[in-house]
C-alpha cells in the first residue's frame, strides 16, 4: 500500500469580507508551505475561485433565507450558520476523507472561523485535528475571556458603553471601549466561542509586538497554543487577487498618483459600517472645510442615489469634491494604503484596516462603530499612538478639527513617526522574527500530529 502523499486542509470561513479574506490569505500561506487545500464556504458572499486555481472551492448551501443572507445582522447570521452549517460541514468532511483515501492524501486539519465555533464538535467527532482562526486582535478575543468571567461572578458593569473608567483586568481598555454583548444571542456566542479548545489551537492574525501582553494574558486562561502568525496579508503577499465582494475601482490610484506625497486622507467605514445621508453631508462639509485632499469610499446601498446627493451640497462644498477630492465605491485599499500620496486614514477600526493601516505607517483617524473597533481604536490611539481619539460628534466643525489634527498638525506628524516605526517592526517580525517563528511553529504542529 502506497503511503500518505500529501496533506490537505480544509478550511472553514464565514461569508464576511472581513473574515473570508484573512482565510484566503491563510490558506494562500499554509498552500506555499506545501499543504494542499481545499475551502468550504457559504454558496453566497462565495470567493473566486479562478483567483485560486491551486485550491479545491465547495460551495455549501447552509439554508439561510434571503433575508438572512441579506441582512447586515452579523449577530444573527453567525447564530444561524452555527446552527446550520453542522451537518453540511459533516457530510462534506466525510466525503473529503474517503476521497483523500483514494487520493493516498489525508485531512491533515479542520482550520475554521473563531466565528463558526460548532464545526469545532464535527472535527471531533470525526477525529479531525481543529484550530480556529481568529480574525480580530488578540486584545479583543481577550474581552470575551473577561465578558464570560465576570458573567459567572455576577458582576457585569461590561454594558456601560459610557464609562470611561479603566477594566481593571483589561487595562488600558475602559468600559466604554468593550464590545457591547447586550442581546442573549451575543451573550450565548461569547461564551461558546472562548468555551471550544481547538486540538491544534488557535491562529491569530495579529503580530507579537502589537499585542505581546494580551497574548500572555490568553494563554494563560485558554491553555491551548497560540500562533500569532500576523499579518496574515503581508505574509501572503505573493497572492495579489481580490477576494472583494464589490468590484474595486482601480481610477483612484491614477488619481492618487497626481496627489503631493503623504497629501491625502482615504477616507473608508470597511464593509459593513455606514453613515446615513445626514452624516456623509456632514463629513462632505467637515472634508471640503478643512481644505484638505481625500480619497472616500462611498460603498454601494450606503445612499440611493449618490449623484444627486452630491448635486444637493451647497456649490463650494461640490467645487471643494471636485477639486481636492476623488469619491469611488470600493477601493483597492491595499494599494491605496501603500500609495505614497496618503498620509492618513480615516476608519471604521475594523482589524483589517487596522492592520493593512500599520503595515504602510498609515496614521488613523479613529472612528469605530460597533463590536472590536471600539478595542481596536483605543490600541490606536493608547497603546501604539497611531491613532487619534476625536468626540466622534458627526457635526461638519467637529470633522474639520479631526481632520486637521491628523493631517496638518504636529500631533499628526507625530503619529505618522510612530507609525513607521511600527511598520518597520512588523516588517522584522514577518521577516525573520517573531510571526515567521510562529508559522513555522504551526506547520510543525499540524505535521507532528499527521505523521
Ligand atoms: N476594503 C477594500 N476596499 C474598500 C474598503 C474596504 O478592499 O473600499 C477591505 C479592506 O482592505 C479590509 C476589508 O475590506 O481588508 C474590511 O475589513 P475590516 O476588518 O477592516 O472591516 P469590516 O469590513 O470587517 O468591518
Amino acid at each position: 500500500m502506497m503511503g500518505i502523499q500529501r496533506h490537505r486542509l480544509v478550511l472553514i470561513p464565514p461569508p464576511f469580507q472581513g473574515h473570508l479574506t484573512p482565510m484566503l490569505q491563510l490558506a494562500t500561506i499554509l498552500h506555499s508551505r506545501g499543504f494542499f487545500i481545499t475551502v468550504a464556504h457559504a454558496h453566497f458572499n462565495s470567493p473566486d475561485p479562478s483567483n485560486h486555481p491551486n485550491f479545491c472551492f465547495l460551495p455549501l448551501f447552509y439554508g439561510l433565507s434571503d433575508t438572512q443572507i441579506s441582512s447586515k445582522n452579523v449577530v444573527d447570521i453567525t447564530a444561524t450558520l452555527n446552527k446550520k452549517c453542522v451537518s453540511p460541514i459533516k457530510e462534506v468532511l466525510v466525503d473529503q476523507i474517503e476521497k483523500a483515501n483514494i487520493n493516498h492524501e489525508k485531512i491533515a486539519c479542520v482550520i475554521y472561523d473563531g466565528l463558526m465555533y460548532s464545526i469545532d464538535s464535527v472535527a471531533r467527532e470525526l477525529k479531525l485535528p481543529s484550530i480556529a482562526l481568529r480574525t480580530t486582535s488578540a486584545t479583543n478575543f481577550l474581552t470575551y475571556h473577561a465578558f464570560v468571567q465576570r458573567q459567572t461572578s455576577g458582576c457585569l458593569p461590561f454594558q456601560d458603553s459610557m464609562s470611561l473608567d479603566l477594566v481593571p483586568e483589561l487595562e488600558p481598555l475602559r468600559f466604554k471601549d468593550l464590545p457591547m454583548f447586550n442581546s442573549g444571542d451575543m451573550q450565548k456566542q461569547v461564551a461558546k466561542t472562548i468555551a471550544v479548545r481547538p486540538s491544534l489551537g488557535v491562529i491569530c492574525n495579529t503580530v507579537e509586538c502589537l499585542e505581546e501582553e494580551s497574548l500572555y494574558r490568553l494563554h494563560q486562561v485558554y491553555k491551548v497554543s497560540f500562533f500569532p502568525i500576523g499579518p496574515l496579508h503581508m505574509i501572503a503577499e505573493e497572492d495579489s487577487s481580490s477576494s472583494s465582494f464589490v468590484e474595486e475601482d482601480y481610477s483612484c490610484i491614477g488619481w492618487l498618483k497626481n496627489q503631493p506625497r503623504k497629501s491625502v486622507l482615504y477616507v473608508s467605514l470597511g464593509s459593513i459600517a455606514s453613515w446615513e445621508e445626514k452624516e456623509l453631508t456632514e463629513v462632505a462639509w467637515g472634508l471640503a472645510n478643512s481644505k484638505q485632499r481625500f480619497l472616500w469610499v462611498i460603498r454601494p446601498g450606503t445612499i440611493s442615489d449618490v449623484s444627486e446627493w452630491l448635486q444637493s451640497l451647497p456649490k463650494h462644498v461640490r467645487e471643494a469634491i471636485a477639486e481636492k477630492g476623488c469619491i469611488v465605491k470600493w477601493a483597492p485599499q491595499g494599494e491605496v494604503l501603500a500609495h505614497q500620496g496618503v498620509g492618513g486614514f480615516w476608519s471604521h477600526c475594523g482589524w483589517n484596516s487596522t492592520l493593512e493601516s500599520l503595515c504602510e505607517g498609515v496614521p488613523i483617524m479613529c472612528q469605530p462603530h460597533f463590536g472590536d473597533q471600539r478595542v481596536n481604536a483605543r490600541l490606536l490611539s493608547h497603546v501604539w499612538k497611531v491613532g487619534l481619539e476625536w468626540s466622534n460628534v458627526m457635526e461638519r466643525d467637529e470633522i474639520e478639527g479631526a481632520v486637521r489634527r491628523l493631517m496638518v498638525n504636529p500631533e499628526g506628524k507625530e503619529m505618522r513617526q510612530k507609525a513607521l516605526k511600527l511598520k518597520n517592526e512588523i516588517k522584522i517580525a514577518v521577516k525573520d522574527g517573531s510571526s515567521y517563528d510562529a508559522l513555522n511553529r504551526l506547520v510543525k504542529s499540524i505535521l507532528s500530529v499527521n505523521v
